[in-house]
This record gives C-alpha cells, structure tokens and sequence, in this order.
C-alpha cells in the first residue's frame, strides 16, 4: 500500500510517501523552520500536497503526539477522533495544534482515502506504575488524569529494533537506553521489549533540555514562574523559549549553537553543556533503574548527526562500560543505505549505537494495518484481568443434592461474560487436611459439576488438584461439597484453573493468536512486575476479551482491580519492519 506519511511537528513538517510491500520512500520531504515570522504549518502541509502525486496515494498516516488515556494504538480518524485529538491539545499544546492542522487539512484535501493517526504515547502503554505516578495526592491525580505518559513511541520503538537486529540479539534479551536527540528529545529505557521508564511524563515537557522547551524543573520554579508572569505567558516561555534557544539566546538549531560555541560564545558552550550533562543523568538513571545496559541507541537530527554533543554526553563513563571510539565517532554518517554505526571500542561492554531513526516507516506501516479495512477489529491494547476467586459450578444432580429438588440459583452480581453470574448461594468444601466455607457457586448450571481452587486453598483442604483448562474435569481430584439440603461427595470435578484468557474472534485477530494458543502476559500496573507464562487462549463467539487468574496469581503480581496485561507479541506489520518474530511460546 502506498502510504503518505505527514509528521507535523513542532518546527518543521516532514513527508514521505512509502510503499508499504517495498518499505521504500518514493518521495520524500520537509519544510524546516516553522514558526515565529516563517512558513505556517497549514501552509507547510499545502505545499507539501503539491510536491506529491495525490492519485498514487492510498492512506495517510498522521503522527500525533498526545493520545491521553483514549488512544493505545493507530486509530481510523473521523471527526470524533479528530474531536478527541482536540481534546488532548492541554497535554501538548505545541505538537496537538500542529498534528491537527496536518490531519485537517489532508483530509480536505484527500476526502476519500483513510486517514490513520498514530500516537506518540501508545509504545509506553506498558509503564510501570512505578514510572507512571507522580508522587501526588493519589486521588486527585487520578481526578485530573495527571502521570506520565511518554512520546516519541515510533522512534524509540524503530531504533531499538534496529539495534537488536544490529547487535543479531532478540529485542526481549537487551536492555537498552534509547536517546531520541532532536529539536524535542526524549530518553527511554526499554527492557523486555517495552518502554519501562521515558523522560517525557504528561507533556512532553519533561525530562531532558530541548531545542526551545526547558526539561525537568522544580515545580517551585513553575510556580515562581507562574506568579511572576501568569499561566499562558508560563507556558509559552518553558514550552517555546527555553532549552537550548533559552540558554544560548541564538535559536533552538545545534548547528548554529555549536557554530558559535566554537567561535568562543559563553552562553552557546553553556547550553552545549546543559544540554549534554541532562542526558548523561537519565543514562545513569536508567541504568540503575535496569540494573544494567547492553546498549545505549542514539538518534534524532542531534543524536544522528552531533559527534560533538555525542563525544559530550558519553565522555567518561567507561567505569559502567560504555567505551567511545573518538574516530569512529566522528566520522559517523548515518543514512537510509547504512542506518546504524556502532561508535564504541571494541573493549567497550555496551555498545553505543548512532541509529538512524525511521518514525515514518513505523507510522506507514501501523497506517497500512488500519487502512486495510482492520478497523472494525478492537485495537489490540492491554488485556483486561480478572481475578478469580475459589468457586463453584453445578449441575442439576448436584444442585438438587446440595439446595434441595427443583432448587435454583439466584443471581447475586453479573460476571463480564455475557450470561454467567455469582449466585447467592454458598457451600463448604471438605477436604482431607480441612474445609473451606462460603465458597460462592457461579451460574448458571452446567453439564457436570467443576470446582476451582487456588495452590492455597489446596494447602488448607489438603488435597492436590492438577491444573485444567475449565471443562476437563475428568480424571480431576475429589472433594466434598456441603450445602444447606445435603453433602455430596464427587470422585472428580476438583481443579486449579489454567489461567486463560477470553477472546472474542475478533480479538484473536487483532492479536493474532488462535482457540488453544498459549502466549505470555505481562502484568501492567502491578506491584512487582510479572510475565506470566502458559496462558490459554480461549476463543468464542459469546467471549468478552478478559484475563483471568487466580487468588494466588494476582497476589503473586500483587494486582489490584482495572490492572491489565500485554501479550507479549508484535502486531505482524512491526515485527516484519524489524524481521523479529512473533513471542509465542507454543
Ligand atoms: P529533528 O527534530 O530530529 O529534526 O532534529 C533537529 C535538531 O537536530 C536541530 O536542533 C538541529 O540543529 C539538529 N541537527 C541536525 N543536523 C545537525 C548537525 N549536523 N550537527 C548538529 N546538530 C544538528
């Protein structure tokens, strides 16, 4: 598919067109130094549809920065979505503005084909919570939606493909500290394949010192800003007159600061020195939050191109291993035919890689996958998890047995599967060793009675029952159910349940997996990070996408209610850009 890809930033509008079987650029283009007295972005985005073949396009896809908590993954834009895009403008005022203007103007211009936008903040959907929550009040955070978020998705994500790729190691076997050095930037520290700590939090505001926005602050500071100069006139100076153009008071371009820095400058060398002793802290930090870097991936038009900024950020710090080879490093040139210079000696532990970032082909491809008619499929984001208690599953006989001839169930609260509930009713499991009451029967009746314990309840009835996926209760353990009208021992039924996962097929698509595929999970948002492996994949018709685990499994994560998890997966499309494939383990 031949996909237009517009990335309206903050200071320049890049384009390219790409054919998305070839992976090549059939053109390409951009129109710098937008803003204060030059070309606008409207303007950018018209001249750019005129450099183009408008009758060879398929889809656009528009890079946008801020997704908010709406947006996980590449959506079909409509109005609704341009509308909530809007919405998201408070948490990017420089960069929303701008996407949109692009998003508006080409689907002007291009009515009937697909437009598609990709957002910055869906590769950091996996955050911990740890890396996630400010240390504010929890309640008003929340309220407010106020946590970190995270950008530049497509171009951390892409460079850290292409270093594993590089390096022939599997992405999920490297820690990695990616630096994204351009007119913004961002560092991010990817473990496992995924974004586990970012520098940019709700905005991209935060982190490290950028062309014109300022980085980390003390709050104290914004306040004192604030007071001083009030609200708008706060946000203008940190978001468009800070950074390196506030520092140096030359504009927000290295080249020109570095020019001048050299010609003996004193504001210049001090915005070079700002800038690069930000960076080397988030590698110090990262590393220590990793326990551990295999490589450190610079890009971006500063990180790609500045040996200078590069010999800066990276001096010294052999004592963890990273080694620059000052040669290497300074005729570094990377480009479309040669994407990745490896900079470091050849003593150095951890590697340090110039990679050439390619977010255009990233949002081509992701674009393509919507554009192809997948949209009706539900975004392929974090899997919900329930938490599932012990319980219990009845038949007639057994219902008759334990409740009295003729008994029924009563519903006491809905499950999320459709037609399946928590009765009121309770019985008493009897073990060996023990007995466990108020065990809640689930309903409606089934075919043959099943019981579903934990490893601990196990313990406590003293019975030892095999893991089963539900349904396959034959050759299972005995137990002994007491209810109000009788006890009724069974020679099967008892199990520990396979943890699983429920799957409408059209979730299966959108994952990519099939009725009996056992994948990997990783828990989002627990307290201590957790892969679990083995999980069932259960397709049906009537399924509502949902995880379920058992008391001992959300303990072991320590979950909470609402917590997600990630198939540990690659959407086919980004896996086949970095020829890595799918994690299934069966
Ligand atoms: P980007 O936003 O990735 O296009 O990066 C823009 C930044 O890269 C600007 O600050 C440029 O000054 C910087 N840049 C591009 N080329 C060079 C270069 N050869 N030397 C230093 N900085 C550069």
């Amino acid at each position: 598919m031949k996909v237009l890809v517009i990335n309206c930033g903050s200071s320049s509008v890049k384009y390219r067109l790409i054919d998305t079987e070839t992976r090549m650029a059939l053109s390409v283009g951009v129109v710098e130094r937008i803003g204060d007295g030059g070309t606008s972005h409207r303007a950018a985005v018209s001249e750019i549809l005129e450099r183009v073949d408008l009758t060879e396009i398929e889809a656009v896809g528009h890079r946008v920065v801020h997704g908010g908590e709406r947006f996980h993954d590449a959506t079909l834009i409509d109005d609704q979505v341009v509308a909530a895009i809007e919405e998201c403008v408070p948490l990017a005022p420089l960069h929303n503005p701008a996407n949109l203007a692009g998003i508006r103007l080409a689907r002007e211009a291009l009515p009937s084909l697909p437009h598609v936008a990709i957002f910055d903040t869906a590769f950091h959907r996996r955050l911990p919570r740890r890396a996630i929550h400010y240390a504010l009040d929890l309640d008003l955070a929340q309220r407010l939606g106020i946590r970190r978020y995270g950008f530049h998705g497509p171009s951390h994500s892409y460079v850290a493909r292409r270093a594993a790729e590089y390096l022939e190691r599997d992405l999920e076997d490297l820690r990695l500290i990616t630096l994204h050095l351009g007119n913004g930037a961002s560092a991010c520290a990817i473990e496992l394949g995924a974004s586990v700590e970012t520098s940019m939090g709700l905005t991209p505001l935060e982190g490290l010192v950028m062309g014109t926005r300022c980085g980390d602050l003390d709050p104290g500071a914004v306040l004192q800003l604030v007071r001083e100069l009030g609200v708008d006139e706060t946000d203008r100076v940190l978001n468009r007159e800070s950074g390196l153009a506030g520092l140096s008071g030359l504009g927000n371009d290295l080249r020109d600061i570095e020019e001048q820095a050299a010609a003996g400058n004193d504001r210049a060398r001090l915005a070079i020195t700002v800038y690069a002793h930000a960076v080397r802290r988030y590698i110090g930090a990262y590393a220590a939050a990793m326990g551990g870097v295999d490589a450190i991936v610079l890009t971006g038009g500063i990180g790609e191109n500045s040996a200078q900024m590069r010999r800066r950020i990276l001096q010294q710090l052999d004592f963890f291993g990273v080694r620059l080879d000052e040669d290497r490093n300074h005729d570094a040139r990377v480009s479309a035919e040669v994407p990745v210079v490896d900079v470091s000696t050849d003593r150095a532990s951890v590697r340090t890689l110039v990679v050439k970032t390619n977010e255009e082909l990233m949002t081509a491809l992701q674009t393509a996958r919507v554009a192809r008619g997948d949209t009706e499929v539900r975004s392929p984001g974090p899997v919900p998890i329930a938490i599932s208690g012990r319980h219990v599953h009845l038949d007639r006989a057994s219902m008759d047995a334990l409740f009295g001839e003729g008994s029924e169930l009563t519903v006491y609260k809905n499950l999320s599967q459709p037609g399946q509930y928590a009765a009121r009713e309770t019985l008493t499991l009897v073990g060996p060793r023990g007995q466990i009451e108020g065990v809640r029967v689930l309903g409606p009746l089934r075919k043959s009675p099943q019981i579903e314990i934990s490893r601990t309840d196990e313990f406590a009835l003293g019975v030892d029952a095999p893991i089963r996926a539900s349904g396959k209760t034959q050759g299972s353990a005995p137990v002994t159910l007491v209810g109000p009208a009788g006890t009724l021992h069974l020679n099967e039924g008892l199990i520990c349940a396979w943890r699983h996962i429920h799957m409408h097929p059209k979730d299966a698509e959108a994952y990519g997996v099939e009725n009996g595929d056992e994948v990997e999970v990783a828990i989002q948002g627990g307290e201590r990070d957790l892969t679990f492996g083995d999980v069932l994949v259960r397709v049906k018709d009537s399924y509502v996408l949902e995880m379920h685990i058992d008391t001992d499994e959300a303990n072991a994560a320590e979950l909470s209610r609402g917590a997600g998890g990630d198939l540990l997966y690659d959407p086919p499309d980004i896996a086949a850009a970095a020829s890595l494939e799918r994690r299934r383990t069966r």
